[in-house]
């Protein structure tokens, strides 16, 4: 079956995801880095935890990579859950990636690419600045209608 693509506000652990470190060193598994996000628990985990660990059967998880000092995901993984088109595509062994976060530099930030965000969070940022404001927006709206009630 198909998966759905959803508006990235619909994606529960799409905060996390972004903010999350990787490559740090596994808390139940120390030889490890953390290069896998368990999508259910919303964290980084190891490849251990991911394929032998009791405590993520039957979880989806995401596997990450390490390009030009940055943390990209597959296309292949990521265009499940979000719609890419809008994002630039980059190269690691030859499958295309997209980065999840810009590059770190100093001042304000800008997408290198002019039709194109550099990475997911700069394309859920952008996403956000609108539809995040009508989503709280309705939100409060619903608590009020509950609160008068
Ligand atoms: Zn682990
Ligand atoms: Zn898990
Ligand atoms: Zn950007």
């Amino acid at each position: 079956m198909k998966k759905q693509k959803v508006t990235p506000h619909v994606l529960p652990w799409l905060k996390s995801f972004l903010q999350a470190e990787f490559y740090n060193r596994c808390g139940n598994h120390h030889d490890n880095k953390c290069n896998f996000f368990c999508i259910e628990c919303m964290k980084p985990i190891c490849d251990s935890c991911d394929s032998k660990s009791k405590q993520h059967t039957g979880h989806v998880s995401l596997q990450v990579y390490k390009a030009s000092r940055r943390t990209g995901i597959r296309n292949e993984i990521m265009k499940n859950y979000l719609n890419l088109g809008d994002i630039h595509p980059y190269k690691i062994n030859s499958s295309p990636i997209v980065y999840i976060r810009p590059k770190k530099e100093e001042g304000v930030h800008k997408c290198s690419t002019e039709s194109k965000y550099c990475s997911i969070e700069c394309k859920v940022r952008a996403f956000s600045n609108t539809v995040y404001v009508i989503f709280f927006y309705f939100i409060s709206f619903l608590l009020r209608i509950n609160s008068l009630q």
